[in-house]
């Protein structure tokens, strides 16, 4: 049998690689903080992921906190590195994803420190580096585009298996008529997508929950979403509108990005094959997103 040539060899090595490369995109090392606990993958997009509740770390030396939630978001990193697979193969550059890798029971990034890191010094250190890794991811977005958009990626167990978008607008404010919406400013300049608000055509009402809001794209692709112009909030339906991380580090109080808390339920999570399927709708709902409404492509 002949020997393959060196050219060829080369080649098979190379093609060897890409494919490697294109199976395990998010092998990539990311940053790791002084701790230990928050790990930052880099990026291009004017977008930012964050996920907060799926960290695995117990140390026994620091103490389990005794209020507040304490549950894990199970597969919410999982789907936050798919979406960030997902961009990247239909926009040629990654998003920035930041990851706590310490456990609920220690640390609640989502609250305030008070709260999440219940007065233990190693908990607020973590609490700290996964905020300032966040401003930081911000901050690089915002020295090379005049906008972008911050998603913190959770996972909830509600009955309807529906994501549920949140902007700060709380359930009762989410069931006023577009007309309300529209002419009543306060609930867009208490949201967390307050500055695109004020700088796209489209009414509220639409980017809350028209065909070319993250809900209306996101259905339109399969992925049930509310609010959506086909899903609303009803008044027994649990709902979670955002928290902290969206506060912080949404538009609301500051021209930063704008943002958006997705509640993602079991069903679009749970195995690599619709984990795959959900992040390749979102992401194709991003690309719309921007154009629509920032006026550019996620490129
Ligand atoms: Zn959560």
């Amino acid at each position: 049998m002949p020997r393959p040539s060196a050219p060829l060899v080369t080649l098979c090595l190379s093609l060897l690689a890409v494919v490697a490369a294109a199976a395990e995109p998010s092998a990539e090392a990311p940053r790791t903080s002084a701790s230990g606990f928050i790990r930052h993958w880099s990026g291009e997009l004017p977008v930012v992921l964050s996920v907060p509740h799926d960290g695995a770390a117990k140390p026994a030396d620091i103490p389990d906190r005794t209020r507040g939630v304490t549950v894990r978001d199970s597969y919410a990193a999982a789907l936050g590195h798919a979406l960030r697979d997902a961009l990247r193969e239909r926009c040629g550059a990654a998003p920035q994803l930041i990851v706590c890798e310490l456990s609920r029971k220690k640390v609640d990034c989502n609250r305030e420190i008070g709260e999440g890191a219940a007065g233990q010094p190693r908990a607020e250190q973590v609490w700290r580096e996964y905020h300032a890794a966040i401003d930081e991811a911000e901050a690089a977005v915002l020295a090379r585009s005049k906008h972008g958009l911050y998603l913190d990626i959770h996972s909830h167990g509600h009955p309807k298996p529906r994501i549920e978008i949140g902007y700060l607008v709380k359930a009762s404010k989410l069931r006023l008529s577009d007309e309300r919406l529209d002419s009543d400013k306060s609930v867009a300049a208490r949201s967390s997508i307050r500055w695109l608000s004020q700088r796209t055509p489209a009414k509220f009402s639409e980017l809350l929950r028209g065909e070319t809001s993250l809900g209306g794209l996101f259905a339109a692709r399969g992925v049930a979403a509310v609010p959506s112009p086909r899903e609303v909030v009803l008044l027994d339906d649990p709902y979670f509108n955002g928290a902290y991380d969206i506060e912080a580090h949404g538009s609301r109080d500051k021209s930063q990005l704008d943002a958006a808390q997705l509640e993602v339920p079991g069903p679009m999570r749970d195995t690599p094959a619709h984990r795959a399927a959900t992040a390749k709708a979102i992401a194709e709902s991003l690309e719309a997103y921007f154009v629509r409404h920032f006026g550019t492509k996620l490129r």
